[in-house]
């Protein structure tokens, strides 16, 4: 009987890892409860909400309603759903008083989504604790003085709301922080099936077949995304491996020496690879990631899946392909120097690199040639222009917004520079904020916003929901918006905001 189950678990192995992608029906399941469950969050005044909650939990939310003695079938269900759902929940920080600082997840940017400092201690327990009741915004020096480091920069980041709201739990997995039975069927399924993985396959990870899907989406040469492929799968000749396989050879790294030449060793530790990333300005947060006790596998793995946002030296391209191109460069030296070919100075790695990405973007993207330009405003608007920059290194960001009128003088602008910044995204979200607070503060009641981010605009009109890590920024948005009158949100192309 055991071995029956075991054939049929490799049966579900996703199609993009090698299996036959049937669906396993219990885990299917789950995520179908916890789309059930999703749903009576998201619309608590639904009359099943309302029976429930009566019956169920009348003094807690749903969230903290627990399994009842002898209790129904459907309740039952909603409990086993509730589990998927917290299992890859997050909590969006409103007025933070429902969220507890060590059990619940609520950190975007912590891999478990919960902060890492044990507790110690103190008797800070709520979010609320931490958030300064004056001004609305992080007590730096109190967090400063409980958590760690890492947790301090990753609680910083975190944007608040200046009017709260309340917190609400959002999904991790998708983009936009809307559940999505996909999604959870892939997180419960490895979770379900992850020790399985681990033996059968050298990367076990929590999200599979994620991974090979950005793999191949990946916009570089064919022969860069072999290379990822294998190292991803551990399957790339190295010194320590072959002397784990009893080859011959000593384990040490034929370039630097400095100890086994293992995949995290040639991609990340190697002083090869050190000077690379720094020359293209990862090293930061690449060097982050190596630090911890992962395989390089697992390190590759994360990187080309949490680093989808453009690369601070060259905006234009994006850093997960030049992470990708990047290593297979370190591998390509590392061949030229143990065969003596020589290597061309470091100097010229980082443009040889962003060369091999760019050309591929060259040749695969068809240039659409548009004329973009300024547009006038509508006749009594003023126009504003905003625009962010972030930079992933250092986790700062600035923003910038021009107004002008409708014939198109200029009125003001302004800048505003963050010590914190949690990603593009949220900098965006700001530079819009920031944009709306300077034209109310001028006391104008027609604006024409204008901004290259096309997810700022759909979720400013409303055309999309913001349960993303910016939703507090978003919210003060329509706030400001609400307050200086009648505001249009219009989408540009980049090139037209390099005014602003
Ligand atoms: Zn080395």
């Amino acid at each position: 009987k055991k071995l029956h189950w075991f054939a049929w678990w490799k049966l579900c192995i996703p199609k993009c890892d090698g299996g036959m992608g049937f669906r396993d029906l219990y885990s299917f399941n789950l995520a179908l409860l916890a789309k059930q469950c999703w749903r009576l969050i998201t619309n608590p005044e639904s009359v099943c909400a309302r029976i429930l909650k009566a019956k169920y939990y009348p003094s807690t939310d749903l969230l903290q309603a627990g399994p009842k003695r002898g209790s129904s079938f459907t309740w039952q269900s909603i409990v086993a759903g509730l589990r998927v759902l917290s299992s890859g929940g997050i909590w969006r920080i409103g007025s933070g008083e429902k969220v507890n600082i060590w059990e619940d997840p609520w950190i975007p940017s912590s891999p478990d989504r919960k902060v890492i400092t044990p507790r110690g201690h103190t008797v800070i327990s709520k979010v609320i604790d931490l958030i300064d009741p004056v001004t609305g915004q992080w007590d730096d020096e109190l967090i400063r003085d409980i958590f760690n480091p890492v947790d301090t920069m990753r609680i910083l980041q975190i944007p608040l709301n200046f009017q709260a709201f309340d917190d609400f739990i959002a999904w991790h997995h998708t983009r936009n922080g809307i559940f999505s039975v996909r999604t959870a069927y892939q997180v419960q399924w490895s979770h379900k099936f992850r020790g399985q993985l681990g033996e059968n396959m050298t990367s076990s990870s929590t999200l599979q077949t994620a991974i090979w899907n950005q793999l191949w989406k990946l916009q570089v040469p064919r022969k860069i995304q072999i290379f990822c492929w294998r190292a991803l799968r551990g399957i790339v000749p190295l010194k320590s491996i072959l002397a784990n396989k009893h080859i011959p050879v000593s384990g040490e790294c034929p370039v630097c020496r400095k100890g086994p030449e293992d995949m995290r060793h040639l991609l990340f530790q190697c002083d090869l690879a050190k000077c690379l990333w720094q020359g293209l300005g990862l090293w930061d947060r690449i060097g982050t990631a190596a630090r911890m006790d992962l395989s390089g596998s697992v390190i590759l793995e994360s990187l080309l899946l949490d680093l989808d946002e453009p690369l601070p030296l060259m905006p234009s391209m994006n850093c997960k392909e030049v992470v990708a191109a990047g290593c297979w460069y370190l591998w390509w030296l590392r061949r030229q120097h143990t065969h003596h070919d020589g290597c061309p100075p470091q100097f010229r790695w980082p443009n040889s690199i962003l060369a091999i990405v760019g050309n591929h973007l060259k040749s695969t993207q068809k240039r659409e040639v548009r004329e973009h330009k300024w547009t006038r405003p509508e006749p009594k608007f003023v126009k504003l222009n905003v625009d962010a920059s972030y930079h992933a290194d250092d986790g700062m960001g600035a923003t910038a917004a021009v107004l002008r009128d409708e014939k198109g003088v200029f009125i003001a602008a302004k800048c505003r520079f963050y010590h914190h910044a949690a990603d593009a995204m949220t900098m965006e979200a700001m530079a819009m904020r920031d944009g709306l607070i300077l034209a109310n503060s001028m006391g104008f009641n027609r604006v024409e916003a204008e901004s290259d981010s096309q997810n700022v605009v759909n979720y400013c009109q409303g055309q999309d929901q913001w349960w993303d890590s910016a939703a507090a920024i978003f919210a003060e948005c329509i706030d400001v918006a609400t307050s200086i009158g009648k505001v249009i949100f219009t989408h540009c192309f980049r090139e037209v905001n390099s005014i602003a």
